[in-house]
Formats: structure tokens, C-alpha cells, sequence
């Protein structure tokens, strides 16, 4: 069965039902249908968050096909549900450039999965189209002011960085020149969009954490510069205000539920390889409030989404997790191994064994910031007994507890293991959260202890460029703001053919972005696009809808 057919096979509750399982009072929901509710932000409880557990789920450094951090996540809350806690799970909102390009949509699957996934995995109740909003009206402003004589802040057409931006994998408009069309038609300029998942004000609706500070934060971004080389912000226009009203629902997380019926928060989406990569603020500290335990996945592997959701989020929000979990797969070990991905599903020990140092990198990551861990083999049905027993021993001889988990196959009770041991790293009560970096180190030296501390690497190297930007940022005041690293996530390097553990290497930055709005500074090793593009088979070929509305295809 595909994940849409299991997930068509089962009834949902109403969301009023999923809600009393956290004494949500029916008068705090704000409905979308009859499944969907958004969550006013007053039901943040700061008291109550301190003594639930946040569990953050991680991976291994993935092979195309996602490891199963979702799937994991989901499975992990039922699992804890199961054996009695009161659990939520916080996710990510999948953004529709992926649903649509590579095959892969972000609620989960098998029986472990988020409902309802196709209203999840399209329009959901409309905050990636908000922020789009919010972030094409700064665009026309700026533009608008470029064109007005009167009124002209005397902004260079030519520094703008400002992009507007749109939820879909489209090529042809990464760089582009707007205002074509005679005097009423604007300054002609080069620009260019960004997917929606990447733009700043996703990323600053993930780390806000009230109405009076999202609108702060629209306020602080910086668009480009005067003629005469004065930085230009969002505020310089009397954008934030605006800005801000157009994100008000957006703000608010949304609740659905498991295919148990378990409660589950969906709250932003920011891309791990470009952006922060985790959901908001408000939504983790709203499952906090409301439960004893929270499990929230962070993007891609743990030298990507962990580290930023430790040293950019946990930091901001003043959170520190109780544990974390890191996925990890047979198949993903084997190709790190150097098994091409088209024999993963056979057997090789061999291969599985050589694949393991990926696995002991991100473990000692992680153990850099202090905290308890707990390896989830996420089981595939072609994985064999021997593979099993091999990662199971492998961890136990490195002193980490590991499960193995069933959540796709068995939904909660195939990660009762997980959940019980994830328990037991929680009350350890050893849990002692530091960052890599300190705010006061310089941009370089944070960019230095990330890269050797979480990626192995022995140095970072600086194009001419990336260092004339740096010294600007620095004059401008923005020394003390955090590194948000743009890199690959097919390797811990910035080189996508270096599988397993790689040694001896340095890290290039070749240039800076930086969001004042969201408040951090963006280092970017080798090519990242902030607009991806379709594969030449999009998997939107795939989706159909038959003449009674059913769909088929998304996933
Ligand atoms: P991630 O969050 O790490 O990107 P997902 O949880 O979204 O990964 O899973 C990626 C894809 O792999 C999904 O389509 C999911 O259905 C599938 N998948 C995950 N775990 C398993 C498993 N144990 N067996 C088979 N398919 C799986
Ligand atoms: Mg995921």
C-alpha cells in the first residue's frame, strides 16, 4: 500500500477530540474544516514548558531518499502515547516545491503519518501562501519607492538583495530582470525569486515568539543600499506593520493528528540546507506547554538541521532538549559504505560495517553539545537479521542505547523500544545543553568551530569576496548575531561525492548572505540555490484525482 492509501484508510477523528487529550478548551480552536485547527498563541504556559521534555529527532547524513526522520518522529510520539505519556509531535510544513519535484512528501509514512496528508502536503491552511504575502508586499514597496520621485529613499536599484518569492520548484525565474515595460513600469533591475521555504520571512516567522516581535523583525530586515552606501531595512519603508497583519494566522500553529489520533502541531517549513530547517518557536513551546513530551524534527542530518536548531533555535528560545534521537538506516550506512544505491537492498556487512563512521560522526556532534542520545535504526523490510544485529552491537560497543524501530511498518507500538528508552535518556537528568559557539566569538571563529567541531573539517577557507562582506557585516554591528551554514547535505563536507566520515578537508565559503531580520549571519559553502528546479521526471506527472475527488499519486 502507498503512504495515500493507508493514510485514505483511516477515519479521522474530529480535531475537537485530538484537542481534549491536552485540555485544550473548544473555545480556543480556530477551525479549518472539520480536521484542521490553528491554536491561539495564549496557550503558551513558560511554567509549564520547563518541565515538559523536548526530544529532537536527527539522521545520518542521508542518501536522496530521506532516512525516515519523520516517519520517525511520528512513530516515536504514538510509541510514547503508547506506553502512557502524553506526547505531541512538532513538525515541519512540507513546502510544495518537493510534493511536487522529487517524490517525497514531508507527513510521514506507512502507518506512521500526520492526517490529513493531502491537505498537509498542499495548501494546509495557507501560511506558506501568507508569507509570500508578506514578503512580495516588501518587494513591491521597494520597488514602488525606486520608482517614486517624491517620496525616494535614493535606494541603488543595482544593491537590492531583496527577492520576492514563490512555493514552487521554478528554474526559470531564479534570475530574471523586473520592470520591463516603459516609465509607469518601474526602474528595470536584476533580481530574481527564492522558494518560499528559503526566504527570510519564513525564517523569521520560525523564530519569532509574539506579535510585538514578528513585527520588530520585519522591521530589521535589510534590503539594499542608498546611493551613496547607507544599509536600507524594511522599517526605512514602513513595511513591518503590514507585513506583520498579513502573517497574524499565519503565526499560529496548527494542530491535526496521527493516524492514532494523537496530537500533532505543523508549523512552518524552512529549508535545512539554506535556512534554519526547524519548525517555529511558538510551536515548540505550544507543544511544550500543553504536553509532557514533545518530539520535533530538524532537517536533513544532524551537521545541518541539529546544529542549527541547537545554536540558532534552543539558543533564541532559551530551550534545551532532554535528549536526542539520530536515525540512522541500514540502507544509508551501506552507501556510505560504498554500496551504490541501486544494491542497497541486498545484503553486505561488509559495506554496512565500513559505513558506520557517519553514523559515530554525528553521535560525537551531538555529544559535543552535552546531550543524552538514543540510535533509532529506522527498519526497512528488506534489511536482514545479520545487518540488524550488526548496527545493534555496534552501538552498544560505543556505549550509546539503540532501538529498533517498526514505526513505519507498526505505526506506535513497532517504537515502544524507542519510546522507552528515549524516557530513560530523558531523566538522566545529565542533560547539559551547550552551544558550539559562543555569541561573542567572532563570525569567523563560530564558522571555524562549527565546521571542525560538527563537520570534522581542519580549516575554512575565504574567497576575497566572502571576506570584504564579513568586514561589512562587523561595521554594521552584526558581529554578535549566529552563523546560519549553507551546505550540502549529501556530505558533512562541502563536497557532495564525499560519503561516510571525511578527513582532511577544508570548508570554502564563497560568499555571505545575511537576514538582520531573522538574525543570523549566512555563510555559503559551494553552490546552494535558494530556487531549486524540477527533476526531469517531476513527481507531479504521478498525481491524479478520479472523478469523485479521491487522489492518487502524492506519495
Ligand atoms: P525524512 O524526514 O528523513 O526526510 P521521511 O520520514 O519523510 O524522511 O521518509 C522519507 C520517505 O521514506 C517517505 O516516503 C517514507 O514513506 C519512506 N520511509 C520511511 N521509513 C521507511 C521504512 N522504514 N520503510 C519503508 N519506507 C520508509
Ligand atoms: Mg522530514
Amino acid at each position: 500500500m502507498t503512504d495515500i492509501e493507508i493514510a485514505q484508510k483511516v477515519n479521522p477523528k474530529n480535531i475537537k477530540d485530538v484537542a481534549k487529550k491536552l485540555d485544550i478548551k473548544e473555545m480556543h480552536l480556530e477551525y479549518y474544516g472539520n480536521e484542521k485547527a490553528k491554536l491561539p498563541l495564549n496557550l503558551i504556559n513558560e511554567e509549564h514548558i520547563d518541565t515538559s521534555n523536548l526530544i529532537l529527532v536527527t539522521a545520518i547524513t542521508p542518501t536522496p531518499a530521506g532516512e525516515g526522520k519523520t516517519t520517525t518522529s511520528i512513530g516515536l510520539s504514538d510509541g510514547l502515547n503508547h506506553i502512557g505519556k502524553k506526547s505531541v509531535v512538532v513538525l515541519r510544513e512540507p513546502s510544495l516545491g518537493p510534493v511536487f519535484g522529487m517524490k517525497g512528501g514531508a507527513a510521514g509514512g506507512g502507518w506512521s503519518q500526520v492526517i490529513p496528508m493531502v491537505d498537509i502536503n498542499l495548501h494546509f491552511t495557507g501560511d506558506f501562501h501568507a508569507i509570500a504575502a508578506a514578503n512580495n508586499l516588501l518587494a513591491a514597496l521597494i520597488d514602488n519607492n525606486i520608482q517614486s520621485k517624491s517620496r525616494n529613499l535614493g535606494i541603488d536599484p543595482r544593491t537590492v538583495i531583496w527577492k520576492r518569492c514563490m512555493d514552487m520548484n521554478d528554474r526559470a525565474l531564479r534570475n530574471i530582470i523586473s520592470a520591463l515595460g516603459g516609465k509607469s513600469g518601474g526602474i528595470p533591475r536584476e533580481t530574481g525569486f527564492n522558494i518560499t521555504a528559503a526566504s527570510e520571512i519564513m525564517a523569521i516567522l520560525c523564530l519569532c515568539d509574539s506579535l510585538e516581535n514578528l513585527q520588530e523583525m520585519c522591521g530589521n530586515i535589510y534590503i539594499g543600499d542608498t546611493f551613496e552606501g547607507k544599509a536600507v531595512y524594511a522599517k526605512d519603508l514602513s513595511a513591518a506593520g503590514a507585513m506583520a497583519v498579513l502573517l497574524k494566522d499565519a503565526i499560529k500553529p496548527n494542530m491535526v493528528q496521527t493516524l492514532e489520533g494523537n496530537p500533532a502541531l505543523i508549523h512552518g517549513g524552512p529549508f535545512a540546507n539554506i535556512a534554519q530547517g526547524t519548525n517555529s518557536i511558538i510551536a515548540t513551546k505550544m507543544g511544550l506547554s500543553l504536553g509532557e513530551y514533545v518530539v520535533t524534527e530538524a532537517g536533513f542530518a544532524a551537521d545541518l538541521g541539529a546544529e542549527k536548531f541547537l545554536n540558532i533555535k534552543c539558543r533564541k528560545a532559551g530551550l534545551s532538549p532532554k535528549a536526542v534521537v539520530i536515525v540512522a538506516t541500514i540502507r544509508a550506512l551501506k552507501y556510505h559504505g560504498g554500496k551504490p544505491l541501486k544494491t542497497l537492498t541486498e545484503e553486505d556487512l561488509e559495506a554496512l560495517r565500513k559505513g558506520m563512521p557517519n553514523l559515530e560522526r554525528h553521535i560525537e556532534s551531538i555529544q559535543s553539545f552535552g546531550l543524552p542520545i538514543v540510535v533509532s535504526v529506522n527498519t526497512f523490510s528488506s534489511d536482514t537479521e545479520a545487518e540488524k544485529q550488526l548496527i545493534y552491537d555496534h552501538c552498544k560497543k560505543l556505549g550509546v542505547p539503540v532501538a529498533l524501530s517498526y514505526g513505519w511498518a507498526d505505526g506506535g507500538k513497532g517504537c515502544v523500544e524507542l519510546a522507552e528508552k528515549v524516557v530513560a535518556a530523558a531523566q538522566t537528568g545529565k542533560t547539559a545543553f551547550k552551544p558550539t559557539y559562543g555569541l561573542e566569538d567572532t563570525p569567523l571563529v563560530k564558522i571555524e568551530k562549527i565546521c571542525k567541531t560538527i563537520y570534522g573539517a581542519d580549516a575554512v577557507e575565504l574567497t576575497a569576496k566572502a571576506k570584504k562582506q564579513l568586514k561589512r557585516f562587523e561595521t554594521l554591528g552584526y558581529g554578535k548575531l549566529p552563523i546560519c551554514m549553507a551546505k550540502t547535505q549529501k556530505s558533512l563536507s562541502d563536497n557532495d561525492k564525499l560519503l561516510g566520515r571525511p578527513e582532511n578537508f577544508n570548508i570554502h565559503i564563497r560568499e555571505f548572505e545575511i537576514a538582520t531580520g531573522a538574525g543570523f549571519i549566512i555563510p555559503i559553502a559551494g553552490n546552494m540555490l535558494r530556487m531549486p528546479g524540477l527533476p526531469l521526471v517531476p513527481s507531479s506527472e504521478n498525481i491524479q484525482m478520479d472523478k469523485e475527488g479521491t487522489i492518487s499519486g502524492l506519495f
